[in-house]
């Protein structure tokens, strides 16, 4: 899915790493004459390109990045005290992501985009809410759980 560029890094290789409002990071090389990307070299070029989109492949997975870190959790829910705001659909901020453990039972959980799917969780399961994608949980019988919320550190 799309995600605008929120900043510029470089690689260890002096690469141009392209920061996404997801904390994801993509390289955007310029390899003359096989990639084109000059704009990458100078200031202004970078300056202008802030706020393009990029597709995040790795949101599409649902993977979150690998220097998020939890900064914050729900409280315990149970089938009895989910709260009607995640049974409806609502997506989380920017740059947010979530991660759904469950301790018991099975939730049911759904994500609208990049397609409608719909997974069925239990304890064994690790799943995360992808930034600013619409998504609902609802019980099945019994399930006892918590959201972590994650982000990368100064995004
Ligand atoms: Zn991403």
């Amino acid at each position: 899915m799309d995600r605008p560029i929120t900043g510029f890094d470089r690689d260890e290789e002096g690469h141009w790493v392209a920061l996404l409002s997801c904390g994801h990071r993509q390289h955007v090389r310029h390899q003359p004459p096989f990639v084109d990307r000059a704009w990458t070299q100078s200031e202004d070029g970078r300056a202008e390109a802030l706020g393009q989109m990029l597709d995040c492949p790795l949101c599409d997975r649902m993977e979150p990045p690998e220097r998020a870190v939890r900064y914050k959790s729900t409280p315990i829910f149970t089938e009895l005290t989910i709260p009607k705001a995640l049974r409806r659909d609502h997506s989380t901020k920017p740059g947010v992501w979530g991660r759904i453990r469950v301790l018991e039972g099975n939730l049911l959980y759904e994500v609208m985009a990049p397609s409608i799917q719909s997974f069925t969780l239990d304890s064994t399961s690790t799943a995360f809410i992808v930034p600013e994608v619409p998504h609902r949980v609802e019980k099945i019988r019994r399930v006892i759980f918590q959201v972590d919320f994650l982000k990368v550190p100064d995004l």
